[in-house]
């Protein structure tokens, strides 16, 4: 998406959070030396010496990561979700996008949660293109995130922008803070689950969901 076309999509809520952001980044981001000046001290941390050959190019490699690990900050979910086809022929089923891979980071830790989102909705009278509710995933996921808070991110923001009767939204992660460091207990995944409308107040909706995605809930419970 261009500049102007997403200026013309922006509503008047987002052009202010869009303003409060760059306010926020003015005053916080600091510049690509002062990271890479923060990662010399973190390898010195870890007990190593950033001026030996093989970590002198080690700074700039990591701040180039953490733009791409972090690019969720740069975009905006919501217009992702902006642009909507009508002419579905009155289909008002389940539209299901399951087993999305995500790769996302602990707020607490910074360390990798990687795992897979789970994503329906039952259309009103719009639909978006499917790949659109990977890319909302994806703009959450690349942050620093809580999985409870991503889950119910992910949920609010279709619901908010498609209306549909019902948003369901299921994520099983694997915390790296919890499998690498910690309790090391690998291989274990966290469910999480926002049910919104229909999924929510119809037991058969949910069930029917539950059972497209192979159901990670009744498993985990
Ligand atoms: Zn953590």
């Amino acid at each position: 998406m261009n500049k102007h076309e997403r200026q013309s999509t922006q509503s008047g809520f987002d052009i202010e959070r869009a303003a409060r952001e760059e306010e926020v980044e003015a005053l916080i981001r600091p510049s690509q030396e002062e990271a890479e000046a923060a990662v010399r001290t973190l390898l010195r941390w870890a007990g190593d010496d950033p001026e030996r050959e093989g970590l002198l190019d080690t700074p700039g490699r990591v701040a180039r990561a953490y733009r791409e690990w972090f690019r969720g900050y740069e975009e905006d979910p919501i217009a992702y979700l902006q642009r909507t086809f009508e002419e579905v022929e009155g289909y008002d089923e389940m539209v299901v996008l399951r087993d999305i891979r995500f790769e996302s980071y602990c707020e607490h830790h910074m360390a990798p949660i990687i795992g897979k989102a789970h994503v329906g909705y039952i259309p009103t009278d719009r639909v978006v293109g499917i790949s659109k509710l990977a890319r909302v995933v994806e703009a959450y996921a690349k942050r620093l995130q809580v999985q409870e808070k991503m889950t119910a991110q992910i949920a609010a923001c279709i619901q908010d922008v498609l209306q549909p009767k019902g948003v369901a939204v299921v994520i099983e992660g694997e915390h790296h803070c919890m499998s690498t460091r910690g309790v090391h207990k690998p291989g274990v995944s966290m469910v999480t689950s926002t049910m919104l409308g229909l999924f929510r107040s119809n037991l058969g909706t949910r069930k029917e969901f539950l059972s497209v995605i192979g159901n990670p809930v009744n498993r985990a419970s």
